[in-house]
């Protein structure tokens, strides 16, 4: 048996966190593989590693002085060496850092030394080989990250290790130079690690016990997801459940390889499986609901729309000249709207308008701002009769007007707009009408 296991910046934020992180891979022979984040938050009012980097460089790039800086992160630390008694001493590391500020080397540079500095100390505490991820993780030149190449040099470099700590969130490009993931990218270490020594098991270690049924800012306590799909997760994810990096499923879904969301503080608790498939029914009938505030649709009407073949080729090309990609295209008899990013469109919307207008010709154009999207998911709806009637209900119940109804051909999720001021209102009537009344 064999199990990767990463742990997130709460899980490693000091000395104590350490150590649950110590008992927790100690208690299993499997935790052979570990990837460490850089230290987040000790409490509401810290500041994670990775930003301290970001502010430090930042300095840095300017010809300021960074130095107090510098000493903030190096004292985050030292306060970890001295808290688990480590014979360790963290100079060199620190005069190559700052050397490499002075010589400018890069944001991401900077940033992935959190992740560096803390598997140094995470491969001292446990004894276990310390590989640095910029000798086995690569990305193009492109700037893509280089799949097959990390694969062939991570396997055969973990295929002699026994048990190693390979720092998240960073590799290399071509020329050498360090390159990071987005935000959150140690997840997605995480899982080319799980792929590369086809792990049993990808265990992600954070602060809570796996994924709620929806967000615990909406919904107080809400119940835990004990069982989903990769595709369930992809849909939730996208729609802004946050657990995951996005990203995070692709290598291991390639192996088939279960992901085990747990929780360090919390390490009895069976957390969220993430899997393939399964026959396990989900104990509701939907597994989750998530939602973003924040998009915009454009209407574009235009009679006889319906035969004019092309027509939604041309509308959607208005938005691609303008680099905008598009949410969801529902569309009517002779009418066709177009959801989008809000953020990504004001500052583009006259040229898209005048877009349309050349490309399509359609009679009437009009706008509406401040829209939610909410996404319904579960593996168990499509089985299932009157789950949309159940949705739609349970808002009409609450006096919200639903805005924009779709659902996936997969009959995976259905999407539902409302106006910004009622989503919160939405997804408690949801969950109340799934989750509550079963309970
Ligand atoms: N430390 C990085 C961040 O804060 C990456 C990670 O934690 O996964 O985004």
């Amino acid at each position: 048996m064999k199990k990767v296991v990463k742990f997130g910046g709460s899980s490693l934020a000091d000395a104590s966190q350490f150590q649950k992180v110590g008992q927790i891979i100690k208690a299993d022979p499997a935790r052979r593989y570990v990837v460490p984040s850089a230290p987040g938050k000790r409490d509401q009012n810290d500041t994670k590693v990775t930003d301290m980097l970001y502010t430090c460089y930042e300095l840095a790039r300017k010809n300021e002085d960074f130095q107090e800086q510098l000493g903030k992160i190096r004292k985050r630390y030292q306060e970890i060496v001295d808290g688990l008694s480590l014979k360790l001493s963290l100079d060199e590391e620190f005069q190559k850092i700052e050397a490499n500020f002075k010589a400018h080397a890069g944001k991401d540079y900077a940033a992935s030394r959190g992740e560096y500095l803390n598997g140094i100390l995470m491969s001292a505490y446990l004894g276990f080989s310390f590989v640095d991820a910029a000798d086995v993780v690569f990305f193009d030149e492109t700037g893509e990250f280089d799949a097959a190449r990390t694969n062939a040099v991570l396997g055969k470099r973990l295929e002699k290790t026994k048990q190693a700590v390979i720092p998240g969130f960073y590799g290399s490009n071509p020329d050498g130079t360090i390159r990071t993931f987005s935000r959150g990218g140690s997840d997605i270490t995480g899982s080319i690690v799980a792929k590369a020594v086809h792990a049993d098991v990808y265990e992600n270690w954070t602060d809570v016990s796996g994924f709620m049924i929806a967000d615990p800012r909406i919904i107080p306590d809400p119940e835990k997801i004990d069982m989903l799909t990769y595709r369930e997760l992809r849909e939730l994810s996208y729609m802004g459940a946050s657990v995951l990096h996005e990203e995070a499923i692709f290598p291991v879904r390639s192996e088939g390889i279960p992901i085990n969301i747990r929780n360090t503080n919390q390490p009895d608790d069976e957390g969220t499986w993430i899997v393939e498939s399964t026959c396990q029914k989900s104990k509701f009938v939907i597994t989750g609901i998530a939602g973003k505030k924040g998009f915009c649709s454009v209407n574009i009407e235009k009679d006889k729309m319906n035969s004019e073949v092309g027509f939604g080729r041309k509308v959607l090309q208005a938005f691609e000249d303008n680099g905008i990609s598009f949410e969801h295209v529902p569309s009517g008899i002779d009418t066709m709207t177009v959801f989008v990013h809000q953020d990504a469109f004001v500052d583009k919307e006259q040229k898209v308008v005048s877009a349309l207008h050349r490309l399509a010709d359609p009679d009437m154009i009009d706008i509406e701002a401040d829209l939610a999207l909410i996404a319904v998911v579960g593996r168990g709806m499509k089985s299932m009769r009157g789950t949309a009637a159940r949705i739609f209900a349970a808002l009409a119940h609450e006096d919200i007007n639903i805005r924009m109804i779709d659902q996936g051909s997969s009959e995976l999720n259905i999407i539902i707009g409302v106006g910004n001021e009622d989503f919160e209102a939405a997804i408690t009537a949801i969950y109340n009408m799934f989750v509550m009344v079963q309970l």
